[in-house]
């Protein structure tokens, strides 16, 4: 497969983990727009936020997208890419978009043990499984109708590149 691969799915849905392991199983070549725009921007996302609003973030995002869909590519989405109709006509139109499905329970617990998840800023000022599972709502049905395969995040990351690989070889079969 040459055409770039995209992973599309909330906050904690192991876009960057699942991803790494299936870039290289795939042998594609792995990136991860909130890293590439953060290295860009020489900000952090918290410090765009905060001198741009999540409208310039937004931007930046878009631009990050488009900047890294090349060939041979597996490209992590920032959890939010697919809410501009532009990067969602993007993505469908360039590859083949995933997204990795999971519970808010799962997500929550995911994102409170990692180390990593304070850094973000919250979307709306509440509690985790709270906030996990009205960003979930409200953005499900989006990741559902950009992704051209759906697969259970909640499984073991072996698993879901298993599954993904799977879909992939129906996909073109
Ligand atoms: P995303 O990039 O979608 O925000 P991450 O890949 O950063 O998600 O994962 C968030 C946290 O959840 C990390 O601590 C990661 O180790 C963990 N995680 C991700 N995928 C899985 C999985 N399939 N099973 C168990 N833990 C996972
Ligand atoms: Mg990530």
């Amino acid at each position: 497969m040459t055409q770039p691969l995209f992973l599309v799915g909330a906050r904690g849905c192991g876009k960057t983990t699942t991803g790494k392991a299936l870039s290289a199983a795939l042998g594609l070549h792995f990136i991860d727009t909130d890293h590439w725009l953060q290295r860009e921007a020489r900000m952090t996302v918290a410090q765009i936020v905060e001198q741009e609003g999540w409208e310039g973030f937004r931007a930046r995002e878009s631009q990050a997208l488009q900047a890294v869909a090349a060939d041979s590519t597996l490209v992590a989405t920032g959890g939010g890419m697919v809410l501009a109709q532009q990067n969602r006509c993007f993505m469908r139109e360039r590859g083949t978009v995933i997204y990795l499905c999971a519970p808010a329970q799962v997500l929550a617990q995911r994102l409170e043990a990692s180390p990593e998840a304070g850094l973000r800023p919250t979307l709306t000022g509440r509690g985790t499984v709270d906030e996990v599972a009205q960003i979930l709502a409200e953005r499900d049905a989006i990741y559902r109708e950009t992704a051209h395969h759906i697969v259970d995040a909640s499984l073991p990351p072996a698993l879901i590149v298993e599954h993904v690989t799977r879909a992939l070889a129906q996909g073109s079969a």
